[in-house]
Order: structure tokens, then sequence, then C-alpha cells
């Protein structure tokens, strides 16, 4: 028998998740508080939700994938006293002690929690190649896993709540650091002259290739569209929560540190709502270049 899914958070990961649980064939019931967000779930085949209660009253296993801890916190407290609900899978990024106190508050209502970060980006979610980090009950992900692998491919972290968290956290710590180095290395080499293009190709095919270098800068920096769908104000979120913890365990955070600086400038500079990849426009604008590559009329590989 299928189960019947419910899908709170219709954001810019959540509504492609969405999107492929159904066409992998689960009933889901969807909430967003954005009325267009929650339009398009049901144009793609969900039923609508009410509210967050309404989802975990309808169905059997709820997934959210959620923008901040307090969110995370708000859906935990809506869905514990829904009338099916069994289990929560949280997809949002929240960090090792918001997930800690998740499990422990639903599971004063006997509802299991997974919590399952995910990497990858927009482009994953609408491909289902997402990698998803699984902490919780070995026995509820054994018995999650397909639903989970229609959104990409699960890896069990660990029985500890929290542990996929912590896990997302390192990820992500190491993600924006390719990314704001890339950015200060590009800037510094097209103040000296060099082509972007041609050193985005050289790091490609060099030791200073990274995904950054690989994926967002051919996407959405070089073309100048910095569409690559993730918030700047999350990126920042996440970058903090890593520097929580690590100095909650007295682990050495230096580069954290300045790579958090980075994000909080980019943050102050575009907005939170900008595209995390406009972090090279502050060291753009202190360095007086800008970083372009985007073809030109001369340029002989430019599309006739
Ligand atoms: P988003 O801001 O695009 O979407 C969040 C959605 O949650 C919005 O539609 C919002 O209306 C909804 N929402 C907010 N508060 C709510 C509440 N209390 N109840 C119900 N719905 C609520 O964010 P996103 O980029 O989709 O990211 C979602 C999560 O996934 C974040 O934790 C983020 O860190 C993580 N993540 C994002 C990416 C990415 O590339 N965008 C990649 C990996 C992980």
């Amino acid at each position: 028998m299928n189960l019947t899914l419910g899908f709170i958070g219709l954001g810019h990961m959540g509504s492609p998740m969405l999107r492929r649980l159904v066409a992998a064939g689960h009933p889901v019931v969807a909430f967003d508080p954005r009325a267009e967000a929650l339009d398009g779930a049901v144009r793609a085949g969900a039923a609508a939700g009410a509210d967050v209660r309404d989802v975990a009253d309808r169905a059997d296993v709820v997934l959210a994938s959620l923008p901040t801890p307090q969110a995370s916190l708000e859906v935990s407290g809506g869905i514990r006293h829904g009338a099916r609900i069994r289990r929560f899978v949280d997809l949002s990024t929240v960090g090792a002690t918001t997930a800690q106190q998740v499990h422990e508050r639903l599971r004063e209502h006997g509802i299991s929690t997974l919590d399952c970060p995910v990497s990858g980006g927009v482009h994953g979610a609408e491909q289902g190649t997402l990698a998803l980090m699984v902490s919780g009950p070995r026995t509820e992900f054994d018995s999650l896993r397909t639903v989970l692998e229609a959104l990409g491919r699960p890896i069990f972290v660990s029985e500890s709540p929290g542990a996929a968290q912590t896990m997302k956290l390192v990820n992500n710590m190491l993600a924006a650091t390719a990314l704001a180095a890339t950015a200060e290395a590009v800037v510094m080499g097209v103040r000296a002259g060099l082509d972007p293009g041609v050193m985005i190709d050289v790091l490609n095919a060099g030791s200073g290739g990274t995904h950054a270098s690989r994926d967002k800068f051919p996407r959405a920096v070089l073309p100048r569209t910095f569409d690559y769908g993730f918030a700047t104000g999350l990126m920042a979120k996440d970058v903090d929560l890593y520097l929580d913890e690590a100095r909650s365990l007295q682990a050495p955070s230096d580069i954290a540190a300045a790579i958090g600086r980075c994000w909080s400038d980019t943050v102050a500079a575009e907005g939170p709502d900008s595209d995390f990849t406009a972090v090279i426009k502050p060291m753009e604008a202190a360095a007086g270049v800008l970083v372009d590559g985007r073809p030109t009329d001369s340029d002989p590989s430019a599309p006739a």
C-alpha cells in the first residue's frame, strides 16, 4: 500500500522535490503559506493542505524543506498533534541542536524523526540527484528508502539525532569556502589582466578546480545571471550554524570565520534574498573590476 506523504515548504528546493515524489506515484498533501507555491503543487498533482496541522492529519509521513531553524521548530509544533502522522523527515538545513529539539518534541507524541538535509542544489532537486544525509532510527531509514530514492541518493550517517545536520554543515562550509575563495582568486586575476573565462577553463583542467569553478561559475557568475537558486541569507545561516557548532566543540574555526565574513558582507551589500553567487560582487567593488565572461562581438567562439 502506498503511504500518503505530506510536504511542507515549497520553495526553490521543496517544489521540485514535491514534483518528483508525485511523479514517482506517491499521493502527496502539500502546504506552503505562499499561495502561488501551493497552486504550483496542486498543478503538479498534489492535494492542497489547509495548514501544517491539516497535512499531519492526512499524511503518514510528513517531509519539510524550510528556510530556517525557527521555521522547522514552528512546523514541528504544528504537526505534533496530527491525527495520522507517524514519521517526520526534515530536509532543511537547521543544525544539530534544532534537529535534536525536533526529535525530542515529536518523540513525546509518538512520531519518529529522520534528519535528512540535502546537497546538490535546485538542479539536483529537479533531476533527482541530491545527496541525502540521513540520521535517526535505522529501521525508519530502511522503510523510507524508496521514498528518499525518488529525490536522490540517501546515505545513512548515524542513529544519533542531529548527526546528519553536522555532516551537512561540514559539506556546506566547504562549498562556501570553495565559492568565496574562487571568487576572490578570479577577481585578483581579472585585476591583473587575465580573462575570467580562460581562468575558469584552466582551473577546471588543473588542480584549482572545484564544484564552484566547474558548475557555479559557468552557470551563474561568468554569464552574470546570479540565479543559481540558493539565497545568500541561507548560505550565511549555514556558515553561522557551522561556526556555532565548531565553537561549542572548541574545534578550530579560523577559516570558517573568514568565510562567514564574506557572506555577511554579501548580505549587507546585496541583501539576504540575493543569490549566493553574488558573493563575488563586494570583492569586485573593492578591486574595481567586473568578472564578465559573456561572449563579446569580437569573440570568435561567440554564436553567430
Ligand atoms: P526557500 O526560501 O526557497 O523556500 C522555503 C519555503 O518554506 C518557502 O516557500 C516558504 O514560504 C516556506 N516556509 C517558510 N516558513 C514556513 C513555515 N513556518 N511553514 C510552512 N512553510 C514555510 O528555501 P530553499 O532554497 O528551498 O531552501 C530550503 C532548505 O533547503 C533550507 O534549509 C536550505 O538551507 C536548504 N538547502 C537549499 C539548497 C538550495 O540550493 N536552494 C540546497 C541545499 C539545501
